[in-house]
């Protein structure tokens, strides 16, 4: 079990009941309309989950990366969709600052963070630079004292809804990783559109579009770290926040698991329960294992992290990525098979689980760059 203190425990605890009152009686409702209610995003704000990362210093509940992994781990239990809303504005607004914005942007932007009524997202990816990240061919100019931003980008979790999107273009050069910088930009600047919304084949309820910049102009003031080092930022961000989604993917296991080992215990056939038969039983400890195997990976990264020691950083959570989706895609897989022809069917949660957990294998860098960048530690490789 990870270490948490007191307050996690506490916070975890209200996580909980928030999660079974508010999330659990509308998670199915949520996935078949493809929509989140807008009062889940104001009780996430209330509860301090959208701003997690804030510290106290700016006027916000001051948690690490254990806090925030085990609030969307809590949260995936029943919904990844809303797991996915637990930390939205961290890689979108307060990691940047908090690793790479200058005090006076952190000053302007974290205590509007800290009231969690601001929404952001991230958006690197592009039609043609998905994996290729450096491939990436949105430009900024600068003109005066603003940036011009023109371009496209496509997949954006949150785009629609966003006030702010960080988004990474091209200043200089045209390919590689120098010349990329990181901009937030406000979505209602003019020259900003939002494209279609992606029909996905889970988690549903989240906004995933094309977002375009027709010439959006952004103030120089608005550049997050240094001109042309945004690579950088982007890999150190996400290094952080890989390891939530390995803790997302734990949260959905552990919920395809819960679920499977009840089913086991109430279903009959052949005049007893089928948790009593013993192919069922090593399928069931063998999903425990992988879950408790995943669980433990991530709380030691976040661990690693909290305490200040970034020198595994980037493996550890390259690893409890990949581990622990690679491990909730097998658990909600075998869930289904527990629940037999029941699991294939939309009555329960466990086929919406075995969809919801794909994409941790995909997004947030895929499962094979993830083996890459951990080769790359291994053999030295830059
Ligand atoms: C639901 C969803 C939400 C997303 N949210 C966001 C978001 O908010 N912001 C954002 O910027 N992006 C977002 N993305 C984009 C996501 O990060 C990319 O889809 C992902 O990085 C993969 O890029 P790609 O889709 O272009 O696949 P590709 O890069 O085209 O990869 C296709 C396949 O080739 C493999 N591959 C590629 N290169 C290599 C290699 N060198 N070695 C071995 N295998 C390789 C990949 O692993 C994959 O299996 C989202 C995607 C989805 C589906």
């Amino acid at each position: 079990m990870p270490q948490f203190t007191d307050e996690q425990l506490a916070l975890r605890d209200a996580i909980r009941r928030m999660v079974e009152r508010e999330i659990r009686p509308i998670a199915a409702e949520i996935d078949a309309t493809d929509r989140i209610p807008e009062r889940i995003f104001h009780l996430f704000g209330d509860m301090g989950l959208l701003q997690l990362w804030v510290p106290e210093a700016y006027g916000g509940p001051g948690g690490n990366l254990t806090t925030v992994c085990m609030a969307r781990e809590e949260i995936a239990r029943v919904s990844e969709a809303c797991a996915l809303i637990a930390g939205m504005n961290s890689i979108g607004l307060v990691l940047p600052l908090l690793h790479f914005g200058t005090e006076e942007q952190r000053r302007h932007w974290l205590p509007l963070a800290a009231k969690g009524r601001t929404w952001t997202g991230v958006a690197i990816t592009e039609p043609e630079a998905g994996s290729d990240v450096a491939a990436m061919k949105t430009r900024a100019r600068r003109d005066g004292s603003s940036w011009v931003l023109t371009g496209e980008k496509c997949y954006i979790t949150w785009g629609s809804i966003a006030h702010w999107l960080l988004v990474f273009a091209r200043t200089s050069g045209e390919k590689g990783f120098q010349g990329i910088s990181a901009f937030l930009v406000d979505t209602a600047s003019r020259g900003f559109r939002v494209g279609r919304n992606e029909r996905k084949m889970g988690l549903n309820g989240v906004p995933n579009v094309q977002v375009f910049f027709d010439d959006v102009r952004v103030p120089a003031e608005n550049m997050i770290g240094e001109e042309g080092q945004g690579f950088l930022a982007c890999m150190r961000i996400l290094d952080l926040n890989r390891p939530t989604v390995g803790a997302a993917s734990v949260g959905v296991a552990q919920g395809a698991l819960d679920a499977a080992i009840e089913y086991a215990k109430s279903r009959r056939q052949f005049g007893r329960p089928i948790g009593h038969f013993q192919g069922l039983q090593w399928m069931l400890a063998d999903m425990a294992m992988q879950v408790e195997a995943a669980r433990a990976l991530v709380y030691e990264c976040a661990r690693q992290a909290d305490a200040g020691d970034f020198s595994r950083l980037s493996e550890m959570a390259s690893m409890a990525k990949c581990f622990a989706s690679d491990v909730a895609m097998r658990v909600t897989t075998d869930a289904v098979q527990v629940f037999g022809g029941a699991g294939y069917m939309k009555d329960y949660p466990v086929e919406r689980y075995m969809r919801d957990a794909k994409i941790n294998q995909i997004f947030e860098g895929t499962n094979q760059i993830q083996r890459i960048v951990i080769a790359r530690h291994l053999l030295g490789l830059r």
